[in-house]
């Protein structure tokens, strides 16, 4: 029987991960999967515990369409002074949510081949079946969008699953009735991919070459092949949900604008949003502090709130989780996950993209799921596929077992510092072996979870017994866990370990033993350099040592033993180097395990029925990402313990993780700063790179929730816990870790007695009533969201404000000026930086003209919802380096008819003011970083109409496109330089006038005003993407077919 293991003695082992690496790239071969035992269901039940250039036509039809738009906006960003505007609010009754949930109920939509009533994720809240699958409308408009090409062509491999019980569960697009003998050996993350491709087949979107193209994938992913994937859904958080939702508000005031109904604008997969990110640790160590907290969180966003609760009730499809429920990845899989749709009786696996990047925390459920930028995910929520090269698979094979004192935390530091040294970027990780079954589902997501620190797409365990007992423990009915089991099964997407395992084939191999993993913490800047625990003090003492870099702080030997004294709400203190001032229970990463959550607890209880106390000045806090996890601390009475030393609940929601630590007492603070210490945090989030967690932490390290607690009681991470003592106890002894650190055994009967599905089930009950703060909360309602002009947060944006119901084709760009000049590696971050909003910058000048105080000017990333800020923060980026300021670095450019040297804004409504077009020049990798939407908006609402780099990062070259944006490449060997380009010429890019003579990736030709002429390459890579440049945008696309359905 598998319990998640976590006791003392493996403190003492010195085992090193094991690590077997084959054919690091390329299809490397052919490895087996051994047959193992089955799980037992009820073991593991209990182990298993624990988110547009908007062009014209031609040039003749002036002020093309993206000119119009660009001058609606313009013009409206010029209005001065905020104007007072009426609008009517409603106060809504005690339970909002209920009332989505109401509106997404349809009796008459069949699941599980019942006709009506089955609670869709087996919860019994009988959640509209919508929630889950698309409304009636949704359906026939998908239906429309999806058949512009032909019938899908393989309708022949529709079967029928039948249902044990009678009758049938649905049908589905089978894989085995392809009898293509490559099926088998594809990784189960691949047949996912092929399943999607599969039954979206309408030769338009999705082709029968896609298909033919993942089949082959063992031959075709080496070379790097795009591949169309339309997920089944799409979860947002509130930072980035915000932007999505405006546009979708923009686009129903567009269709009304065009003769059309608003309510045809609706997200056609299911959308789930989950309010988590803006929460921060306002007031920690009480009583009161969830509650203070929460009133805090209101009082700054009321705002974005608002407009997102007018968005949760006139959306279908949309499903909004109010703040103070919890973290988008812990809900989702303690929650929303379907892990199999049924789709009006078409059955098929769950996936989904999310604007968040630890999406693929998911993925340790078997439901495929990762990160993307704004753009993708509104195109997603709206029907439309996204292009993403067919990833290689690197097989992970986990054998053995945690030893006692191991946490999943240990283990997923470990794998993430392996994977590193691999190199995942841009690949699946597809995890299995005889080890998987010692894993809860709740260690395979801390291990999922982490793949953006690791680099793959995505982490991926399939769906096995440890799966569906996990559906069982978190409330899902009985008959969707048999559906979910009998479809997987049926189309060779499940594993059942006691049967014998058919040959996969991966592009290269890595192995764990799992029993060589022991206690580690990862830091102090970097989720990567992970170090065990036994060796920690020397690593800190090199640290220290060390000139400043990801390992070193660069502090001279004799300012190492410096002590700063302070006062401490009257009583004496002292901090040193490595010195804990934040220890921070945190992040969906490790509060969705109840393994170490439980044993955070256990450590809290036995050292202080020891004596010990965490220091009054360490900032200690505890932030679920559920609910459920304060049911089973207090029904096991840890959470009593908990409270004792500090680590009072101080909200649901990402916090300390996000970097919403809030401030630390300002004696402590002062002490820090005034005495140049290197100040430590522990945490149990992912993320620790310097200025993160708090600016006054230099040192940030990632840990279990029980070593956050042990190193908050030790004070500092300067301690090996092997020979020093963590505290004397109340008689005067040393008190080791290991005499508070909890056996396998003590944390295996009280996770098994703690945790129970009701848990689950009441917990997400309650969210759907809402709470108090939220259900009183005014918001507009409507099918119209009542723009506010004075709002600063959101702000109708321009995108749709003068299209027509007929597509622009294709405007060509002449004699554009160059409104920047780049070198390689422009990231996404330089041109939407999310951070800060720069006292002299434009978009604070924007802010102070309306009133708003320096202290409230909050960041760009808050403020996504407000077109108007973002383009003026559009290459705000302080760092930036642009060629046309020689050497100088910063947000300015050279206006090139006056020579004037203007912030980029200011620079760019010049030229729009003079009606002249413009482009970019720039290097290698171009929009590198984080996928970002408003990288691909801002510029163009500054008006740029191209970008001609070396290459483009591959997301970043679609976002343009979305954006109507042309992107294209110098030919190889080509660049600025090479062709001779200053910059200050005037370019014009000649497209054929009859979009049906564009072709992906046909050569144009560039002709600067002094007749020099050089080729490009056009980077529209398909002819859905010549669809959209047709219609001045994806957006724009799909809001005309809306309007024609
Ligand atoms: S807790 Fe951390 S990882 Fe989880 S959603 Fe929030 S910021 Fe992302």
């Amino acid at each position: 029987m598998h319990l998640s293991p976590l006791i003392r003695n493996a403190l003492a082992s010195n085992l090193a991960a094991r690590v077997c690496v084959a054919g690091s790239s390329g299809i490397a071969g052919v490895r087996s999967l051994s047959a193992a035992t089955a799980a037992s269901p009820s073991s593991l039940c209990r182990s298993a515990l624990l988110v547009r250039s908007y062009s014209c036509s031609t040039r003749s039809s002036i002020c093309s369409a993206s000119q119009s738009i660009a001058a609606a906006w313009f013009a409206s960003s010029r209005a001065a002074a905020p104007v007072t505007q009426s609008r009517t609010f409603r106060s809504s009754g005690s339970s909002y949510f209920a009332d989505t949930l109401q509106k997404l109920r349809s009796p008459s939509i069949s699941l599980f081949g019942k006709s009506t009533g089955v609670p869709l994720l087996g919860l019994g809240h009988k959640i509209s079946p919508q929630a889950a699958v698309l409304s009636p409308l949704a359906r026939e408009t998908s239906r429309k969008l999806s058949t512009m090409g032909i019938e899908n062509p393989f309708e022949n491999v529709l079967t029928t699953l039948p249902n044990p019980a009678g009758g049938s569960f649905g049908k589905y697009y089978s894989l085995p009735a392809l009898n293509d003998p490559r099926i088998d050996k594809l990784p189960y993350s691949i047949k996912i991919l092929l399943e999607a491709a599969i039954r979206n087949c309408d030769e338009f979107q999705v082709r029968k070459a896609d298909v033919e193209k993942i089949l082959d994938w063992e031959n075709t992913a080496p070379q790097q092949v795009e591949i169309p994937f339309k997920p089944a859904r799409v979860i947002l958080q509130d930072f980035t949900g915000v932007p999505a939702i405006v546009d979708l508000a923009a686009m129903r005031d567009a269709i009304k604008r065009l003769g059309g109904d608003p309510k045809k604008i609706n997200p056609l997969v299911p959308v789930d949003l989950v309010i988590d990110h803006s929460v921060q640790v306002d007031v920690a160590r009480s009583p009161n502090a969830l509650e203070s907290n929460m009133q805090f969180e209101f009082d700054r966003n009321k705002e974005r709130f608002a407009f997102l609760k007018w968005g949760a009730t006139a959306f279908d499809n949309m499903l909004v989780v109010p703040p103070g429920s919890g973290i988008v990845h812990q809900v989702n899989l303690e929650y929303l996950a379907r892990v199999v749709f049924n789709n009006n009786g078409i059955l098929y696996p769950d996936s989904l993209v999310g604007t968040d990047s630890h999406t693929t925390m998911i993925d340790g459920l078997g439901v495929a799921g990762w990160g993307v930028g704004g753009i993708e995910a509104e195109a997603a929520m709206l029907g439309q596929p996204m292009s993403m090269v067919l990833p290689q698979v690197v097989g992970f094979e986990l054998t053995g077992k945690l030893k006692t004192g191991v946490t999943a935390t240990d283990l997923v530091l470990t794998v993430t510092q392996m994977l590193r040294k691999h190199g995942v970027v841009g690949k699946f990780v597809e995890f299995h072996g005889k080890g998987m079954q010692e894993l809860s589902l709740a260690d395979r997501a801390t291990i999922a979870n982490m793949s953006p620190e690791y680099g793959a797409t995505m982490g991926f365990f399939p769906v096995d017994h440890v799966s569906l007992d996990y559906l069982r423990l978190t409330g899902r009915d009985e008959e969707k866990v048999k559906l979910v089991e009998a479809y997987l099964r049926a189309n060779k997407l499940f594993i059942d370990y006691s049967e014998p395992q058919m040959e996969k084939v991966y592009s290269s191999f890595l192995h764990l033993d799992l029993d060589s993993v022991e206690p580690s913490v990862s830091g102090p800047k970097r989720p990567h350099d992970r170090v065990s625990i036994r060796e920690m003090k020397d690593d800190w003492q090199s640290c220290l040592n060390n000139k400043v870099g990801f390992k070193g702080f660069g502090i001279p030997k004799e300012q190492q033993g410096a002590v700063a004294k302070f006062d401490f709400q009257g009583e004496s203190a002292e901090l040193r180097h490595g010195d804990v001032v934040i220890a921070a229970i945190t992040s969906c990463t490790n509060t969705s395990n109840p393994n170490v959550m439980l044993g955070a607890g256990l450590v809290a209880k036995k050292a202080t029925e020891l004596g010990l106390k965490v220091k009054p000045w360490v900032k200690t806090s505890l932030a679920p990402g559920s609910g459920v996890v304060t049911k089973y601390l207090q029904k096991s009475g840890l959470a009593e313990f908990l409270d004792l030393q500090g680590f009072n609940l101080v909200g649901y929601g990402c916090t300390t993780c996000i970097g919403n630590s809030g401030e630390l007492h300002e004696s402590v603070g002062s002490a820090i700063a005034d005495n140049d210490i290197v100040a430590a945090a522990v945490l149990s989030g992912n993320r620790n790179f310097e200025g993160r967690v708090h600016p006054l932490t230099r040192a940030n390290y990632l840990a279990s929730p029980p070593l956050v607690v042990a190193y908050a009681f030790a004070g500092t991470v300067n301690i090996d816990f092997e020979k020093e003592p963590i505290g004397i106890s109340e008689t005067g002894k040393e008190v080791f870790l290991r005499d508070i650190w909890p056996t396998s055994e003590e944390i295996a009967s009280i996770v098994g007695s703690s945790v129970l599905p009701e848990m689950f089930r009441s917990t997400y009950e309650a969210i759907t009533k809402g709470n108090k703060m939220w259900n009183e909360l005014a918001a507009p309602t409507g099918a119209l969201y009542a723009w506010d002009s004075t709002s600063t947060y959101v702000h109708e944006p321009p995108f749709f404000k003068t299209m027509s119901s007929k597509p622009p084709g294709v405007h060509s760009v002449k004699d554009a000026y160059v409104l920047l000049n780049f070198g390689d590696s422009i990231t996404t971050d330089h041109i939407s930086p999310a951070g800060n909003i720069h006292k002299d910058s434009p978009a604070a000048k924007y802010l102070a003209e309306r009133g708003v105080g320096r202290r409230d000017f909050n960041s760009y990333g808050s403020r996504r919802g407000n077109d108007e800020i973002m383009a003026r923060g559009t290459f705000a980026n302080i760092r930036i380096v642009n060629k046309f300021l020689k050497g100088e670095v910063g947000p300015k450019t050279i206006h090139i008819p006056s020579g004037e040297k203007l912030y980029i804004f200011e620079a760019a409504k010049k030229y729009h003011d003079e009606g002249k077009d413009l482009v970019i020049l720039a290097g290698a990798e171009y929009g590198s970083g984080s996928s970002r939407d408003w990288a691909a908006k801002g510029p163009y609402l500054q008006g740029v109409k191209a970008v001609i780099a070396k290459s483009f990062e591959r997301i970043h070259r679609s976002n343009l496109v979305g954006m109507g944006i042309i992107p294209l490449c110098f030919k190889t060997g080509q660049d600025q330089d090479s062709l001779g380009l200053t910059g200050y010429e005037k370019l014009s890019i000649d497209l054929p006038s009859n979009i049906k003579e564009i072709k992906p990736g046909q050569d144009v030709t560039v002709t600067t005003d002094s007749g020099k002429q050089f080729p490009c390459t056009l980077r529209f890579d398909t002819q859905v993407e010549i669809t959209y440049f047709e219609h001045g945008g994806i957006l724009q696309y799909v809001l005309r077919q809306l309007l024609e359905s």
